[in-house]
């Protein structure tokens, strides 16, 4: 059984005068472990999707399963990182760390000891009570990503988390954000419009058509396998362009020309 399943699903959003339809009829299944990217032109339902699979919305049509169980409302399987990371200025890195924890009731000793071991593993141990705006952005969403971490969610869900950050930051955390996932065998699913990060990061790749946004194709990658390669160093591998070729054009498919 698939950890997550997504089955005819299709979303519609509706005010007084129209309705949008977002998504339709998609279809996807992603195994615990699995490291999934979602590219697709700007509108087509990316966030959408993550909502319907975080619980945050109901689909108008289909089934969305974790575990084998259709999804009802949010759930502490489901933990998400977004493009801001939302800290707390005035409350010092291990207390940022500890806000899911709180809203989710769990027990604060634990959270607060789960939140130093995170730091101390993943280079924070000497920021604990550093505020926010002391860190580079990169770190910020280090902490962003522990801070949900903490919760002890079995999937992921990462929303355009490297989008507002400078080129090089970007490369180098992505490979950190990568070690990290895959360090504590998280579920992860990734929306950016990035072709380069989606390939580099992921088991398998999604591409999605303009609105009604459904999955118009999907890639295996393949690259460098058994190696542990970084997606640094899947960039440079033999067989890196051929999937960005390739995505590149199922992309293009889907853009206007002009005249
Ligand atoms: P993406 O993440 O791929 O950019 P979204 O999931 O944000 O796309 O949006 C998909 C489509 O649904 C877009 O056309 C957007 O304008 C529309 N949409 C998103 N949220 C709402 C809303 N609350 N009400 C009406 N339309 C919406």
């Amino acid at each position: 059984m698939a950890q997550i399943e997504l089955n005819g699903v299709g979303l519609s959003y509706f005010t007084l005068k129209q309705e949008t339809e977002a998504l339709r009829d998609v279809r996807m299944t992603v195994e615990a472990g699995e490291f999934i990217s979602i590219v697709g032109p700007s509108g087509c339902g990316k966030s959408t999707l993550l909502s319907l699979i975080s619980g945050m919305m109901k689909p108008t049509r289909g089934t969305v399963a974790i575990d084998g169980t259709e999804v009802s409302g949010t759930s502490p399987k489901v933990g998400y990182m977004l493009q801001h990371d939302h800290l707390f200025e005035w409350r010092d890195v291990l207390s940022n760390l500890l806000v899911g924890a709180e809203v989710r009731k769990m027990d604060l000793r634990k959270a607060r000891q789960r939140a130093r071991e995170l730091m101390g593993r993943y280079g924070l141990g000497d920021f604990a009570h550093h505020n926010p705006t002391q860190l580079s952005g990169g770190m910020r969403q280090r902490v962003a990503l522990i801070r949900t971490l903490v919760t002890e969610p079995d999937i992921l869900l990462l929303d355009e988390p490297f989008s507002a950050l400078d080129y090089q930051t970007r490369l180098l955390l992505q490979d950190e954000i990568y070690r990290i996932i895959k360090d504590q065998g998280k579920t992860a699913i990734l929306v950016t419009h990035d072709i380069s990060e989606a390939i580099s990061m992921a088991d398998r790749v999604l591409v999605m058509s303009r609105r009604p946004g459904t999955i118009s194709a999907v890639y295996p990658v393949r690259l460098g396998e058994g190696k542990g390669l970084t997606p640094w160093q899947k960039r440079e591998a033999a067989g890196y362009h051929a999937y960005f070729n390739a995505i590149w054009r199922e992309l293009g498919g889907h853009v206007h020309t002009v005249g």
